[in-house]
């Protein structure tokens, strides 16, 4: 047995505006998971405790709370001394009970054609990854496209996904699925984090529902506009400076020995929007004696494509990168936009190993540079923290390179999956609350690690908003100039 002392979020909603934060403290055995503290809690402390469960393993998904501002099953997750543990992000009824009926009530059900008849079992496993759904509604709780725009949510959209491929049920509602929302998700892949069965709703069934959607002419005009541009230019920006590409060599030295040699997928908005950006990027590489090879004919990877649901041209654009990287004879491919990193990474198969720039360098080791006196905040780019799990890398690089780094939640900037061309109103919503989360944590600098919400989140706050290259750059000119004066 162990002793337990945590808090729980009570909530009377007959003498509660907000909850109330209680500590509690139980005898429980030892490996009890957060059910079995609160079960202790209601038989010894308080009746009246409130809370949803049922079968106790995982698999009904009644039992979901947030603990320590995460969602879980407390079925499933170990209790800890000193958690917090709250009802989830919705409608709360009372202590840890939220309403989840009316959502539930909502969401689609099979209809049967007259013509039923039993799944093959291709038909049987196209659907398994969308039909693990336990309804905890940990994905709703936390979707931030939920929370400013007209969308029914992830679950909804997965159920929508799972009829779609079931040949018992042949409606089309491609139409309705739109109106519901289908292209104010933001693909931040905050719903498979937090989903306890790892169901991928962005990949499986929101981009699967907006090819349909694109099959039946209803894409929104700005993506189609995307498309085109990339059908037209293997780019997905307009060239309207000097480009990345244009500036620099086809090889690129470093300053000392070759340590790592490297071919750099430049993207799209670091090729003709943030080429000042790039190259920072690359004399920070030099410095740490990296050999980069840049093939000029790299095209656009795809992404908004992708993310949008066209992908019709798609092959073409992989085909032609692939070719273009394996031509270099790299057998690491270095990216520095999030989008471009994730999708080489899920939705390419490649002769080679494709790394984050953040990555490389920590992996590898980088020179320490001269510390700057400021105090900043990181935001998480949503496709370099969810969509590649790097996470520590530019922490440890933050670190090493300022006076004071203050973490902020990971939350989507409202940038991604098209929704900053498509649905600029419900981005620019998203933006605020990033502009909001900034302005809290009394950062005077905002460092990320993307070029979409280096522009997003720049239109949404007054801090000055830096990738972590082009600091680091600074890092390093900081130290030069120390040592010059000491010579
Ligand atoms: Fe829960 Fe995952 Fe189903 Fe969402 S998709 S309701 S997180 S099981």
């Amino acid at each position: 047995m162990k002793t337990l002392t945590f808090t729980i979020a009570r909530f009377d909603p007959s003498a509660d505006d907000t909850p109330r934060f209680e500590e509690y403290t139980v005898e429980v055995n030892d490996g009890a998971r957060i059910l079995h503290a609160l079960h202790a809690v209601r038989d010894t402390i308080d009746p009246t405790l409130a809370y949803r469960y049922c079968c106790g393993s995982g698999q009904c998904g009644s039992c979901a709370v947030r603990v320590d501002g995460e969602p879980v099953l407390a079925c499933m997750e170990e209790a800890t001394d000193g958690m917090v543990v709250e009802a989830l992000n919705l409608p709360l009824e009372r202590d840890l009970k939220v309403e989840m009926t009316s959502y539930l009530l909502e969401m689609e059900g099979l209809v049967p054609t007259d013509e039923t008849r039993l799944l093959t079992r291709a038909e049987n496993e196209a659907l398994k990854p969308l039909r693990d759904c336990i309804e905890c509604l940990a994905c709703v709780s936390e979707c931030p496209a939920l929370q400013v725009a007209e969308f029914t949510g992830p679950t909804a959209m997965r159920q929508e996904m799972r009829i779609a491929l079931d040949p018992r049920d042949d409606r089309d509602r491609v139409e309705r699925n739109v109106a519901d929302g289908l292209f104010t998700c933001t693909t931040c892949q905050r719903c498979v984090q937090v989903c306890p069965k790892d169901i991928k709703i962005p990949g499986k069934a929101i981009e699967k529902l907006r090819e349909f959607a694109n099959r039946e002419g209803l894409t929104l005009p700005k993506h189609q506009e995307v498309a085109l541009l990339v059908q037209r230019t293997g780019r997905s920006v307009e060239r309207i400076k000097p480009t990345f590409m244009e500036q620099v060599p086809d090889v690129i030295e470093p300053e000392g020995e070759v340590k790592r040699e490297v071919a750099f997928f430049v993207g799209c908005m670091y090729n003709g929007r943030l080429p000042e950006t790039a190259l920072d990027m690359i004399e920070v590489m030099r410095r740490n004696g990296y050999r980069i090879h840049i093939p000029k004919d790299q095209v656009c990877c795809g992404s908004p494509l992708i993310r949008t649901g066209q992908t019709w041209i798609l092959d073409e654009l992989k085909h032609t990168n692939i070719l273009a990287f394996e031509k270099t004879g790299c057998d690491v491919v270095m990216t520095m936009c999030a989008g471009c990193g994730s999708t080489l990474k899920n939705d390419y198969v490649t002769p080679f190993t494709v790394k984050d720039v953040n990555e490389l360098l920590t992996e590898d080791g980088f020179e320490a540079p001269e510390s700057l006196p400021l105090r900043v905040t990181y935001h998480d780019p949503c496709h370099l923290y969810r969509g590649q799990a790097v996470h520590d890398p530019p922490r440890e690089i933050l670190r090493k390179l300022v006076k004071e780094f203050i973490e902020m939640p990971a939350r989507c900037c409202g940038a991604g999956g098209g929704v900053r061309s498509g649905l600029p109103d419900e981005a620019a919503d998203l933006g605020r609350e990033r502009g909001e989360a900034i302005a809290k944590t009394g950062a005077e600098m905002v460092v990320t690690s993307c070029p979409f919400c280096e522009f997003h989140i720049a239109e949404h706050t007054d801090k000055p908003v830096i990738n972590i290259t082009t600091l680091l750059r600074k890092g390093y000119a900081k130290k030069d100039e120390e040592k010059g004066k000491k010579e």
